[in-house]
This record gives C-alpha cells, sequence and structure tokens, in this order.
C-alpha cells in the first residue's frame, strides 16, 4: 500500500493536520491512529475536533473509552482504546451504533479492538522525529484512497 507522510514540527502542526484530515474526510468515516504513547494522537485528535467547531477540552476518553461531539457537520467518535480488557467490551457499548454514514470516528489504540472495529478508511502512525512527529498515513478503502489523495495536496 502506499504511504505518504507529513513532518509535524509541533503541537500547532500537528492540530493544523488534523484539520487537514477533517476535510480529506469529509467529516465521515473511520480513522485508526497508531502509535506509542505520547506520539500525538490525542493531540491530532483535538484538531480535527476543533475544527469541526468544538470550542472546549478534549482529553483521552481513557476511561470512558469514547466521547462524543455532536456538530454541525455529524457527530465525531473518539475513542482510546488503551484500557480495552477484552474486545467483547466494545460488543457490550453497541459499538456498531457508533459507526454509521453520519460519524467520523478516531481510534487511539485500534489494535487493542481487533476484530470487532469495523476496519479504517485510513490508517494514520505517528512516529518521532528530531523535536516532532512524522506522521504516515495509509488507506485501506475507496473513500480513505481519496482523502488520502486530499491530504496530499
Ligand atoms: P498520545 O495521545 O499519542 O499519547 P498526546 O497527543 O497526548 O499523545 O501528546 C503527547 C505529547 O506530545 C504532548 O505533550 C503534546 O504536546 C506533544 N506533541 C504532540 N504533537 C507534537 C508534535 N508534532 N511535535 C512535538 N510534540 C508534539
Ligand atoms: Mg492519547
Amino acid at each position: 500500500k502506499m504511504q505518504q507522510r507529513y513532518f509535524a514540527k509541533d503541537e500547532a502542526a500537528m492540530e493544523y493536520f488534523g484539520a487537514q484530515l477533517l476535510l480529506a474526510m469529509q467529516h465521515q468515516g473511520v480513522v485508526y491512529l497508531a502509535g506509542d504513547l505520547g506520539m500525538g494522537k490525542t493531540t491530532l485528535s483535538r484538531g480535527v475536533i476543533r475544527a469541526a467547531g468544538h470550542q472546549g477540552n478534549v482529553k483521552s476518553p481513557t476511561y470512558t473509552l469514547v466521547e462524543p461531539y455532536e456538530q454541525e457537520g455529524g457527530t465525531i467518535y473518539h475513542f482510546d482504546l488503551y484500557r480495552l480488557m477484552d474486545p467483547e467490551e466494545l460488543e457490550y457499548m453497541g459499538i456498531r451504533d457508533y459507526f454509521s454514514d453520519t460519524s467520523l470516528c478516531l481510534v487511539e489504540w485500534p489494535d487493542k479492538g481487533e476484530g470487532l472495529l469495523p476496519e479504517a478508511d485510513l490508517l494514520v502512525t505517528l512516529e518521532v522525529q528530531a523535536q516532532g512527529r512524522v506522521i504516515i498515513w495509509e488507506a485501506h478503502t475507496q473513500k480513505g484512497r481519496v482523502a488520502a489523495d486530499n491530504l496530499n495536496k
């Protein structure tokens, strides 16, 4: 699969990329956010959610697993599955209801939900580079390919 990348030199650049990601996804679909603790997954999510119009805080929903943000362009569900012990928990949460034609799902620690999460349109991986982070993205669906192309412009 073709990978594309962008260097985000600081937190502001990360949030800016989030705004571009929201536009590229047209406020809908599934984005996996991979990368270790402290790589900027929540920062990137904050950029997406703020660009959609949310003005309050955006913190990782570490204990609740998911935080909804209802915005004009649709609902954004921000998942953090770090503390998920058993993917079956996602069944009890009614995971399928979150993924729809009118929602954008951002998923931190998608590996923890393997088998029960819908596939990603776009897989975004964050890594440290110098003082900043490199953002690597890869499309897994047709929708993801359109988004990946838009991000490349
Ligand atoms: P994660 O959700 O992956 O654990 P966070 O988004 O909480 O990571 O970010 C961890 C730290 O990395 C924060 O202090 C944040 O300011 C910083 N950070 C985020 N993006 C960048 C970047 N592009 N360059 C440098 N620091 C960043
Ligand atoms: Mg986080």
